[in-house]
């Protein structure tokens, strides 16, 4: 995607958030700091003169104490489904890369610029504790034209939890993602593969899709670099979901990885693709 688009795209992102601020909640809405990034303006202990003006006293007190922005966007349901979505469905030779349990100020950006330095897209399925940390990374990923999904917000093993549990991991980190990234996750995976009913029910509901992968790195195991590009390389095919992690410990063989293992995909014609929007 060129980057003229990209931009077009975060203007209608913006757009659309400003639009829903200025229907609901007075006072808060994604405003632009210049400086590449996406804010959601967080609400204000102590407003300036301006914004004490610009606020009605009644909407002021109204103001959640612990939200995250704007009126959510409400999600469309999807079919409940019994297994997540494991490859891409093209005959075509199409690959996709899956970046887990980020983003991590270390990591991530250097594998931002190494999808930039190709012109890739790729998905990061992201956790809130630390996207609510990182959020000018998700700004950064929207800019970009990256797919930001939902992998919960503490990692935790979902079938150890109970419904409410599991709803909160989603819900929480889905919020999250849309005050940062612009809009709201359509596609979610669950920490460690491990699904259960409640997890693909509740992904339906808040209008995410589930999303495995076909080939693991197995990175976060830090093989080795070599051992990390002979995975990638010899699991490519086309249809295949690949999984690398960008956080949860040293992932600096990931990162080495990566510089080595892309341009060898591109090479051997492998064109790498994100999942096509359905709005
Ligand atoms: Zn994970």
């Amino acid at each position: 995607m060129q980057k003229d688009q990209l931009f077009t795209r975060r203007r209608v992102l913006l757009a659309g958030a400003a639009a829903a601020g200025s229907a609901g909640t007075a006072g808060i809405i994604l405003a632009d700091s210049g400086e590449g990034t996406v804010k959601a303006a967080a609400p204000a202990p102590a407003p300036g003169p301006q914004a004490r003006q610009a606020l009605k006293p009644s909407a002021f007190r109204l103001q959640p104490l612990t939200g995250y922005g704007p009126p959510r966007t409400k999600p469309r349901k999807l079919k409940v489904r019994k297994e997540p979505l494991m490859q891409i469905s093209d005959s075509r030779r199409q690959m996709m890369l899956t970046f887990d349990d980020g983003p991590n100020p270390d990591y991530t950006p250097h594998i931002l610029d190494t999808l930039a330095k190709y012109r890739v897209r790729a998905m990061f399925f992201t956790c809130g504790e630390c996207v609510v940390d990182n959020k000018e990374l998700l700004a950064r990923m929207a800019d970009e034209g990256h797919v930001v999904g939902n992998h919960t917000w503490t990692h935790p093993l979902l079938t150890t939890l109970d419904r409410g549990e599991i709803r909160s991991e989603m819900e929480r980190t889905s919020d999250v993602i849309e005050d940062a990234y612009g809009e709201r996750p359509q596609w979610f995976r669950a920490p460690y593969g491990a699904w259960n009913k409640a997890a693909f029910q509740l992904g339906a509901k808040m209008g995410m899709e589930p999303m495995a992968w076909t080939v693991d790195t197995t990175d976060w195991e830090t093989p080795g670099t070599g051992t990390i590009i002979d995975r990638v390389e010899s699991g490519a095919a086309p249809g295949v979901v690949v999984l690398s992690h960008d956080a949860g410990g040293d992932r600096s063989q990931t990162v080495r990885a990566i510089k080595e293992w892309l341009p060898y995909l591109l090479d051997s014609g492998y064109r790498l693709t994100v999942p096509r929007r359905r709005t």
